[in-house]
């Protein structure tokens, strides 16, 4: 059976290590009732007060500096994702799921038939850290039927890790793009930077499936229509956010620059959490995101025009 789980002998061993009395633990929106159950046990264990951050956690980019300003923890421990910001006394302990022999072998077995129905005999490997195990272990077994599997180190140096903000690693010369991971949206960003086809393994449903054309259209069609309601947007907020990975002020700035130079008005925003709910209150026309290109995936249903620096730079002339 696929398992995640959180070594809390490890978590432990950090606190200890570090001498630290005082520690923030953080999660993301599914392990935080995990975390909940092993509290006491690391209390126990290291004699350290702990306190479970209840903060959104969407990614390593999302570190809860405010809490941290007040709380003054010794140590924070970041879980489920890897490192991306060298923050002082931030230790990340990614997870990654475990498979059984005999599901890796039916994985393996899905893949291999799919790529070689096609004829591809050389793709590019990625995936999102929870899977980055089983696609190395995927790229080796690979290779014994013929099938070369290349793992390209992202920005943040981890071989075949993809990010929804940073898909670097996907890029390479070979034919096809397989992503292991479950959901669309890693595959879509990456469909859309690097113009190839990707096939996605999804250990979790357990299938492969070529990412559909007709999928990308469709959301291309939708971003369209979002920016054809954003050039006629009189009113505008710049919303920047203030997670420490997704902090950039010159950019809130020049997105700004651009506005008021195409006869626009436009209004700084500074949020933590970017919620449509929120943002409504302005009663603004449109919102320019510079923040997290996840939020583009929810933009399409909400009530006023969210777009991107990218897509401003792009209706108003760039
Ligand atoms: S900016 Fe978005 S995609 Fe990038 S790490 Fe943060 S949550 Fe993930």
């Amino acid at each position: 059976m696929v398992r995640l789980t959180i070594d809390s002998r490890k978590l432990a061993k950090e606190i200890i290590k570090k001498k630290a009395e005082k520690v923030l633990i953080q999660a993301p929106a599914g392990l935080k009732r995990k975390i909940a159950d092993i509290v006491q046990k690391l209390e126990r264990k290291t004699n350290a007060k702990i306190f479970l951050s209840a903060d959104s956690c969407f990614g390593a980019c999302d570190i809860p500096i405010g809490t941290i300003k007040v709380l003054k923890p010794d140590l924070v421990l970041h879980i489920g994702h890897a490192k991306m910001l060298a923050l002082q006394n931030i230790s990340y302990f990614p997870l990654q799921y475990e498979f059984s022999k005999k599901e890796k072998a039916m994985l393996l077995k899905l893949l291999i038939k799919e790529l070689k129905s096609k004829g591809i005999r050389k793709a590019c490997g990625v995936a999102t850290i929870q899977y980055i195990e089983l696609l190395k272990w995927i790229a080796k077994e690979a290779a014994k039927h013929g099938i070369k599997i290349v793992l390209k180190k992202s920005k943040y140096g981890i071989a075949g890790q993809v990010l929804g903000c940073e898909t670097s690693a996907a890029r390479s010369k070979a034919e096809a793009i397989v992503f292991v991971g479950d959901g669309v949206f890693h595959a879509i960003g990456i469909a859309k930077a690097e113009k190839k086809s990707v096939l996605i393994l999804n250990p979790l449903a357990k299938h492969v499936r070529w990412l559909e054309k007709k999928k990308l259209r469709e959301i291309e069609k939708k971003r369209i229509a979002t920016l054809f309601k954003a050039k006629q947007a009189k009113r505008f907020g710049i919303v920047l956010s203030v997670k420490p990975g997704q902090f950039n002020e010159k950019l809130a700035l020049e997105a700004k620059r651009i506005l008021e130079a195409n006869g626009k008005e436009a209004v700084l925003i500074a949020a933590d959490d970017i919620t449509e709910h929120a943002l409504l209150d302005f009663n603004l026309d449109c919102f320019v995101a510079i923040a997290c290109p996840r939020l583009a995936d929810d933009a399409p249903y909400w009530k006023k025009p969210l777009i991107g620096f990218e897509e401003l730079q792009l209706i108003f002339g760039k």
